[in-house]
């Protein structure tokens, strides 16, 4: 049965399993531990494009603490398929201009704004303004600048932002930070790790115009590359040297193809980096001082795989996102810091804005 609204109400728990790999927290695990049984929180998108409407609406068949209870779009016809095929009320669909009376809709907790980047902050500050707890997609905005701003305007609404990083509830991935953080095989000396796919989409799509994108290939999946260096280290990143490559100028005429990037962390690690548009890599290969592990594939939907000194991990791949959402609505209803808050994804986009320092004046560039 889809979650609507009215069902929703009523939605008290009957099972009581958690997902497997899920950190979340459970209406069954709060019920059990004595609290009153709790409502799923109400989700609105923003933004029912790919990722929307492929993984994130699909994702919240699956949750336990959260629903899709609304949806923001500049499409009628959008609108009316999304309000049929989820069972979606009128009085819960948006468009952008009037996306602020959302304030007054009780049914909705939590906006989630999956729109091309340079939207990222209006709808964000927006959101949080209309009383909404946000979750924001990567890359977190245009620049480090920006990101401020949106933590700045829900610290002052008092709301929580946390940005979509997915992998943070993923079980290898959070295996590598386990090993990396905890010095499990000795202390890690060398990262390698990249992030990329071949582009054959849209010439005239929003990821290839720099106004909305804000860059290319790095902006969008050499993110995730940084982001796992940083996770597997639990370190920041103090400075940084990158180079670039174009091998398709009219097609990535405004944004990055392909970048490499040598990062220096406190601990002196060698952590190398790349991201691509026109290469189809995702790994994250690391080496100890008495072993190595990997997570390769690292960074997908599905399909992740990881070695602790060649023997497989044998963890599950999971609905990263169901977990993700179903964290962040526990967090919203504990009123507690998610582990992917705004800041995380302001110390991604520092060591983003500093790649593209480096690209421009050729040097080492601080990080912040
Ligand atoms: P998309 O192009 O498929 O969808 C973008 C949506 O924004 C569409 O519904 C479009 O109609 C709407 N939109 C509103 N104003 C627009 C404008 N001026 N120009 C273009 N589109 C406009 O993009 P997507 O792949 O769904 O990506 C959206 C966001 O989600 C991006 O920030 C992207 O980085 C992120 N994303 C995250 C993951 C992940 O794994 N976490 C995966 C894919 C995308």
């Amino acid at each position: 049965m889809k979650p609507g609204v009215n069902t929703s109400r009523r939605d008290f728990i009957r099972n009581g399993s958690i997902m497997a790999g899920a950190l979340a927290i459970s209406p069954a695990l709060l019920a059990a531990a004595g609290a009153s049984p709790v409502k799923k929180l109400g989700i609105a998108l923003v933004g029912l494009g790919g990722y929307g409407g492929g993984q994130l609406a699909p994702a919240l068949q699956q949750t336990q603490n959260c629903y899709l209870a609304g949806i923001v779009t500049g499409t009628p016809s959008k609108a009316e398929e999304w309000s049929k095929k989820y069972n979606i009320p009128q009085k819960n669909i948006y468009n952008y201009q009037n996306f602020d009376e959302i304030a007054k809709n009780p049914d909705i907790d939590i906006v989630y704004v999956v729109l091309p980047v340079s939207m990222h902050k209006e709808y964000t500050i927006r959101a949080a303004k209309a009383g909404k707890h946000v979750i924001c997609e990567k890359p977190m905005a245009l620049n480090a600048a920006d990101c401020r701003e949106m933590i700045a305007a829900c610290k002052k609404t008092n709301r929580l932002l946390s940005i979509g990083y997915r992998l943070h509830f993923e079980p290898h991935n959070m295996e590598a930070m386990r090993l990396g953080q905890k010095n499990v095989l000795g202390k890690v000396t060398v990262i390698d790790t990249g992030n990329g796919f071949v582009y054959t989409g849209d010439p005239n799509a929003w990821r290839l115009k720099k106004a909305l994108a804000g860059g290319g290939g790095l902006m969008d999946m050499g993110i995730y590359a940084i982001q796992a260096a940083r996770y597997t280290l639990g370190q920041e990143p103090i400075a940084v040297k990158a180079t670039q490559e174009k091998t398709k100028p009219e097609l990535f005429k405004e944004v990055d193809e392909t970048i490499f990037w040598e990062l220096k962390f406190p601990g002196g690690q060698k952590v190398t980096g790349k991201s691509s548009y026109n290469n189809n890599w995702g790994y994250l290969r690391v080496t100890t001082e008495k072993g190595k592990f990997d997570v390769e594939p690292a960074y997908g939907y599905d399909g992740i795989d990881g070695h602790i000194n060649g023997k497989p991990m044998n963890l599950p791949n999971i609905n990263q996102q169901a977990a993700q959402m179903d964290d962040f609505a526990t967090c919203v209803r504990l009123n507690k810091t998610s582990r992917v808050p705004g800041e995380e994804g302001e110390k991604d986009m520092k060591v983003i804005d500093a790649i593209y320092r480096s690209l421009d004046s050729g040097k080492w560039e601080k990080i912040g």
